[in-house]
């Protein structure tokens, strides 16, 4: 990984904007007290793990109308400032006997998915020392939990 600091927060800007095209099934929020938000992180593989949680979250509306919000927060931890995103959407959810398998790799419930974004997610937060979870309940929806430790 490449470490280097920038404002996370425009990155989150330039995804949604990204996955927003008019005719969508869906609408992505993105909700913060921050005006920016400073970290020290590999740019291009956090693009890649929240595009991946994002492709996930519009795959899980399966075309039905939903609305997924995104919600960052800072916060201090043992002395230590982070970052909390979550991911929320409202789509089919994961059922339980799923859920201890999503992270694994080439685990799919999908036609033509490849079970590879979310191992990926997974090895890219471990990278950054952060952490990663997730709650979800069948037919409600599926928020993800990342934690990222921001410079000081
Ligand atoms: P893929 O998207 O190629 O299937 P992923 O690793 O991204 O692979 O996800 C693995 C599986 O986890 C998906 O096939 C799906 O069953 C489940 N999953 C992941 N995110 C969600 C979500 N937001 N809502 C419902 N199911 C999900
Ligand atoms: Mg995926």
């Amino acid at each position: 990984p490449v470490f280097r600091d920038f404002d996370i927060l425009a990155v989150f800007r330039q995804i949604v904007a990204g996955y927003a095209p008019p005719d969508a099934p869906y609408t992505i929020e993105l909700k913060t007290d921050e005006k920016e938000i400073n970290i020290r992180a590999d740019q291009e593989q956090i693009k890649q793990a929240l595009s991946n949680i994002i492709q996930n979250a519009i795959d899980a509306g399966e075309g039905k109308k939903q609305i997924i919000s995104i919600n960052l927060t800072k916060s201090v931890k043992n002395n230590r400032e982070i970052l909390t995103i979550a991911i929320r959407d409202q789509g089919k959810g994961i059922t339980e006997e799923r859920q201890r398998l999503i992270f694994v790799p080439y685990f799919t419930t999908k036609k033509h998915g490849t079970g590879l974004g979310l191992a990926i997610v997974q090895r890219i937060i471990l990278d950054h020392n952060g952490n990663i979870w997730f709650k979800s309940e069948p037919e409600k929806g599926t928020t993800f939990f990342i934690e990222l430790p921001l410079e000081r």
